[in-house]
C-alpha cells in the first residue's frame, strides 16, 4: 500500500530541510514496488502507465512534468525541471528509463512483476535496471523541491521510454525533437556501481563510470560450393566460416591499460578481481553471437551449404579506431571467400573527464555514507544512453549509488533485485549530490 502521499508531504513540511527518514524509507519501498509491478517492457515500451506514476508524483510534490509521446504505441518520455540558484549555468540532467527487457517468468522464483520484498530485497524486473535507481532520481529531487532545497544550478530529470533498444524513441527521439530543453552540462545515468568483489576481491570499489565501449557488430559471410556430404570438400562454406572466426577472435595481447583503467587500478590499490567484468573493462573483446548456416528448412543433414554467417558483438575500448580494428581482423582471416561487414556504426565520444566539480561531489559524498570505500572513476563495458550525450559534448557519468556484490548482480537476468537497505542508502546519497555544490 502507499502511503497517501499528503501525510508524507506534511511530514517533511514539518522537518523544513531535513527530511522525515522513516517516512520518506517507507513511501520510497512501497513505490518502488509500483513501478516494478508496471509491466513496462521493450519491446513495445509502452510507458504511459509508468510517465503517469511519475507525473503523478511530481505533480503532489509541486513539480510540473512534461509528457513526450515518440511513438504510436505508449511510448512516452517525461522531462521535468527543478530551478537552481545560478539560472546562468547549463544544467545537470538526471537521466533514467521506464522500459525493462521481457522476462521469461520460469527462470524466477518471485513474480518478475509483483514488486514483493522478500529476504531484504526488492524483486522484479527492472529493479537494477534502471527502476530502482529511477525511483531514486525522482525521490531525491522530489525531497530537494519538498525540503525547500534550492540546487547550486537548475535540475531537469529525463525519463525515457526506449533504451534497451538502442533509444530511438527516447533518447534519440528527445535530442532530436528537444535538445535544447536536455541540454546540460552533466548527465548522470546508470553505469557505475559500488562492489565489495566484482572489481577487486574483497575490497569496497565504488566505480563512477566515466565512458563505455564502443558497440562494433560486425557480420561474418564465408562463400563455398554446394555439395553434397557424403564427399566432404575444402570449399565448405562452414568450414572457412570456423577458421574465420577462429583467426577473428585472435585479438592481439592488450597493451597498456586505458588511461581510465590505469587510474581505477592506481586508486583502487588492489589488484582487479578475475571475472568477466574486469576482463572485458581492460581490452577490446569479440562475442560470437550468432551463427547461420544450412541449406533448407529445416536444414538438411546432407548438403554442404554454399554460404555460411556469423555475427560477432565486438567491444572496443574508447579511442581504438573501429576501421583499423576491422582491417587488422581482415588481415588476419586472409581470406577472399570471407567477407567482414559492418552492421553498426560505433559511437566513440571518448570519456568523460573526471576532474569536475561534480565528480567531486560525488566521490565526496560517497566517501561520507561509505568510509571505506575506494571512489575511482570506471569504464562499463556495455552501452547506456551516456554515449549519446557525450557526443552532443555534456560530461556524463554513470551513477548505480548502491553496492552490489557478484551473486546479487542481476541485470538483464532472472531473479532480478536489489538489496532494500542499499536502495534506501542509495536515495541519501543522491540527495547529498543533488544538494551539494557544483
Ligand atoms: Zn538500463
Amino acid at each position: 500500500m502507499i502511503k497517501p502521499f499528503s501525510l508524507f508531504l506534511t511530514a517533511l513540511t514539518l522537518t523544513a530541510a531535513e527530511p522525515d527518514w522513516p517516512e520518506v524509507d517507507r513511501h520510497a519501498v512501497s513505490f518502488l514496488q509500483s513501478y516494478l509491478r508496471i509491466r513496462s517492457v521493450n519491446p513495445p515500451a509502452d510507458t504511459r502507465e509508468a510517465a503517469a506514476l511519475f507525473a503523478g508524483e511530481l505533480r503532489r510534490a509541486g513539480l510540473e512534468p512534461r509528457l513526450f509521446a515518440s511513438g504510436p504505441g505508449g511510448q512516452t518520455n517525461l522531462l521535468v525541471r527543478l530551478p537552481g540558484r545560478d539560472r546562468a549555468k547549463k544544467p545537470l540532467l538526471l537521466l533514467n528509463h521506464f522500459d525493462v527487457v521481457p522476462v521469461d517468468p520460469k527462470g524466477w522464483t518471485a513474480d518478475p512483476f509483483g514488486g514483493i520484498v522478500r529476504d531484504g530485497f526488492i524483486w522484479g524486473r527492472g529493479a537494477m535496471d534502471m527502476k530502482g535507481i529511477g525511483a531514486q532520481q525522482l525521490l531525491a529531487l522530489i525531497l530537494m523541491k519538498t525540503t525547500g532545497t534550492v540546487p547550486a544550478r537548475d535540475i531537469i530529470m529525463l525519463s525515457t521510454a526506449d533504451e534497451e533498444t538502442n533509444g530511438t524513441l527516447g533518447i534519440r527521439w528527445m535530442i532530436e525533437k528537444h535538445f535544447p530543453e536536455i541540454d546540460a552540462e552533466y548527465v548522470l545515468d546508470e553505469g557505475g556501481f559500488g562492489t565489495r568483489d566484482m572489481l577487486a576481491d574483497g575490497k569496497l570499489v565504488f566505480g563512477i563510470a566515466v565512458g563505455e565501449k564502443a558497440t562494433t557488430w560486425l557480420r561474418l559471410r564465408a562463400r563455398g560450393i554446394a555439395a553434397h556430404g557424403s564427399q566432404p570438400i575444402p570449399e565448405n562454406a562452414n568450414d572457412i566460416l570456423l577458421e574465420a572466426i577462429r583467426k577473428a577472435r585472435q585479438l592481439p595481447a592488450a597493451g597498456q591499460l586505458h588511461p581510465v583503467v590505469a587510474d581505477m587500478q592506481r586508486l583502487m590499490g588492489a589488484p582487479f578481481a578475475s571475472n568477466k567484468y574486469t576482463n572485458a573493462i581492460r581490452q577490446n573483446t569479440v562475442s560470437l553471437t550468432t551463427l547461420t548456416s544450412g541449406v533448407g528448412d529445416p536444414p538438411k543433414v546432407n548438403v554442404i551449404p554454399p554460404v555460411a554467417e556469423a555475427t560477432l558483438d565486438c567491444r572496443l575500448l574508447p579511442g581504438t579506431n573501429a576501421q583499423e580494428f576491422i582491417s587488422k581482423m581482415k588481415a588476419r582471416i586472409n581470406d577472399p571467400r570471407v567477407s567482414v561487414e559492418l552492421l553498426s556504426q560505433p559511437d566513440d565520444p571518448g570519456a568523460s573527464p573526471a576532474g569536475t566539480p561534480l565528480f567531486r561531489a560525488i566521490a565526496g559524498v560517497i566517501r561520507r555514507h561509505h568510509p571505506t570505500a575506494a571512489v575511482t572513476p570506471m569504464l562499463v563495458p556495455h552501452g547506456t544512453d551516456s554515449v549519446k550525450l557525450r557526443l552532443k559534448g555534456i560530461t556524463a557519468y554513470g551513477l548505480t549509488p548502491m553496492v552490489l556484490d557478484r551473486q546479487t548482480s542481476t541485470m538483464h537476468s532472472d531473479d532480478e533485485r536489489i538489496p532494500v537497505a542499499e536502495y534506501l542508502k542509495g536515495l541519501r546519497i543522491y540527495l547529498d549530490v543533488l544538494r551539494s555544490e557544483f
